[in-house]
C-alpha cells in the first residue's frame, strides 16, 4: 500500500534524507545559502566561469537577438544560428567532424546509448559510472553488463563472451572519486573486440588536456580511438546543457534516433551564445587550469598532513572518505557550522561503506580559501577522530 510518509521517515532514520539549501546571488567561492554567507567547495564551476561577466554579456546579447525561449525542439523550429555556431565550435574544439547539442548531460547519455544499441547488442559500463549512464543502459533494450571499477581485464572477458554490437561506456573523470578512467587500456580493449568506446567527460572538459580538451586528449588518444565523446556545458564551461561529438554518421544517427534529442525543447539560444564565449575563454585562459590544479595540490598535501583519507585523484574532485553515512553527515554539519559548504555524498550515490565529503575546487578559489578549509578540517579531525 501507499505510505510515502513511512518511507520518508525510514530514509531520514538511515541518514539518507536529501534536502536542498536555497541560494541567493551569483556562483562563486562565497555563496549566500539559506540567508547565510558560506565558503563553498561543492560546485562544478571548475574554471570559475559561471558568474563571469563576459558570459553574462553574451547571454544578454543573445536575448536581445533571439529572445528568451527556443520555442520548439531542434527538429521543428528551435535550432538557431547560435546553436549551430556553437555546435561547429564544439566540433572544432573536440577535433571531430561534428557535434550535437543536448539540453542536459543526463539526456545526452540516455539519447546516445538508446540510439546506438538495440536488443541484440551489449552495453558495458564501469560500476562507478554516473547515474545517467547507468540509466541509459537500463532504458535501452540492449543487455547491460557492469564491470568492476577500472578493471579492464574483467571488461575484456565480458567483451569476449558478448554477441551483437558492443558499446563500452565510461566516465572520463569519475564524478564522485575524481580519478581518471584507464582510457588507453579501454581504447585498446575496444579495438581488439571491434567495440565502440563512449567517454562521458563531464568533469574533464575544460580542466584536463591541452587547452582543456579533456581526458581523451590528456591520455594522448586520437579522436578516432574514442568513437563517442559526451561533454557537459554546466560544469567547467559555466552555462548549461551538453554535447556529443564524433563522426558525421554518428551525429546524423543521433538526430534521427535519440529520443531525448528529438522530443525536447532546444536550450535557450542565449545559453548557446554564452557558451560560445565560455569555450573561447576555457581554451585561451590557461591560468585557470593551472590555478585550480594548484589548489588541488595544496589541498592534498595539507589533508594528508592532517591524516585524512583521500581518493586517488589529481583532478578538482577530491573525496575525503569517511565510511558510513552518519559520519559523513556529522562532518558535513560540523563544516557548515564553521561556514563551509561541502557536499556529503552517501549511498546510493556511492557504494555502501564509502560515504564521503566531496570537496571540489575552482579557479575562483584563492589559496587562502584552501587554507581556511584545511584549518577547519584539522579542528574537526582533532575533535572527532579522522
Ligand atoms: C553532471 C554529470 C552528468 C549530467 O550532466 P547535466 O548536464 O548536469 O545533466 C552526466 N555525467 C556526468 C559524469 C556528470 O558528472
Amino acid at each position: 500500500m501507499w505510505n510515502l510518509h513511512e518511507d520518508l521517515q525510514r530514509r531520514r532514520a538511515d541518514g539518507l534524507y536529501r534536502t536542498r539549501r536555497v541560494g541567493d546571488g551569483p556562483q562563486g567561492p562565497e555563496l549566500v545559502v539559506d540567508g547565510r554567507r558560506m565558503l563553498a567547495f561543492c560546485s562544478n564551476d571548475y574554471l570559475g566561469l559561471a558568474a563571469d561577466p563576459r558570459l553574462g554579456e553574451a547571454m544578454r546579447r543573445g536575448v536581445a537577438r533571439y529572445g528568451v525561449g527556443a520555442g520548439a525542439a531542434h527538429l521543428i523550429s528551435g535550432h538557431s544560428r547560435a546553436h549551430h555556431a556553437l555546435e561547429e565550435e564544439l566540433a572544432e574544439f573536440a577535433g571531430r567532424e561534428r557535434a550535437l547539442l543536448f539540453s542536459t548531460g543526463y539526456m545526452a547519455n540516455l539519447g546516445v546509448i538508446g540510439a546506438l544499441t538495440d536488443r541484440r547488442d551489449t552495453v558495458f559500463e564501469d560500476r562507478l559510472n554516473h547515474a545517467s549512464l547507468i540509466d541509459g543502459g537500463l532504458l535501452t533494450r540492449a543487455q547491460m553488463r557492469r564491470y568492476a571499477h577500472a578493471d579492464v581485464k574483467a571488461l575484456r572477458e565480458q567483451l569476449a563472451e558478448a554477441r551483437g554490437r558492443r558499446l563500452i561506456v565510461t566516465d572520463g573523470v569519475f564524478s564522485m572519486d575524481g580519478d581518471v578512467a584507464p582510457l588507453v587500456e579501454l581504447a585498446a580493449g575496444a579495438a581488439d573486440h571491434d567495440a565502440w568506446l563512449m567517454v562521458d567527460d563531464a568533469h574533464g572538459i575544460g580542466v584536463l588536456g591541452a587547452r582543456g580538451r579533456g581526458s581523451i586528449d590528456a591520455a594522448g588518444l586520437e579522436p578516432d580511438q574514442v568513437q563517442v565523446l559526451m561533454g557537459t556545458l554546466g560544469k567547467a564551461l559555466g552555462t548549461a546543457g551538453a554535447f556529443v561529438a564524433g563522426a558525421s554518421d554518428l551525429i546524423e544517427t543521433l538526430i534521427q534516433h535519440a529520443r531525448p534529442y528529438v522530443y525536447t525543447t532546444a536550450m535557450p539560444p542565449a545559453v548557446a551564445e554564452a557558451t560560445r564565449v565560455a569555450l573561447r575563454i576555457a581554451s585561451d585562459e590557461e591560468w585557470r587550469r593551472e590555478r585550480v590544479l594548484g589548489h588541488v595540490q595544496r589541498f592534498r598535501a595539507g589533508a594528508l598532513r592532517i591524516g585524512l583519507t583521500l581518493g586517488a585523484s589529481t583532478t578538482p574532485i577530491q573525496p575525503i572518505l569517511l565510511g558510513d553515512s552518519t559520519t559523513a553527515n556529522r562532518w558535513g554539519d560540523a563544516l557548515a557550522r564553521d561556514g563551509i559548504l561541502v557536499g556529503a555524498i552517501r549511498p546510493p550515490t556511492v557504494p555502501e561503506g564509502t560515504a564521503r565529503l566531496r570537496v571540489t575546487f575552482s579557479a575562483a578559489h584563492t589559496a587562502a580559501h584552501v587554507d581556511t578549509l584545511l584549518s577547519v578540517l584539522a579542528e574537526i579531525a582533532a575533535g572527532q577522530g579522522a
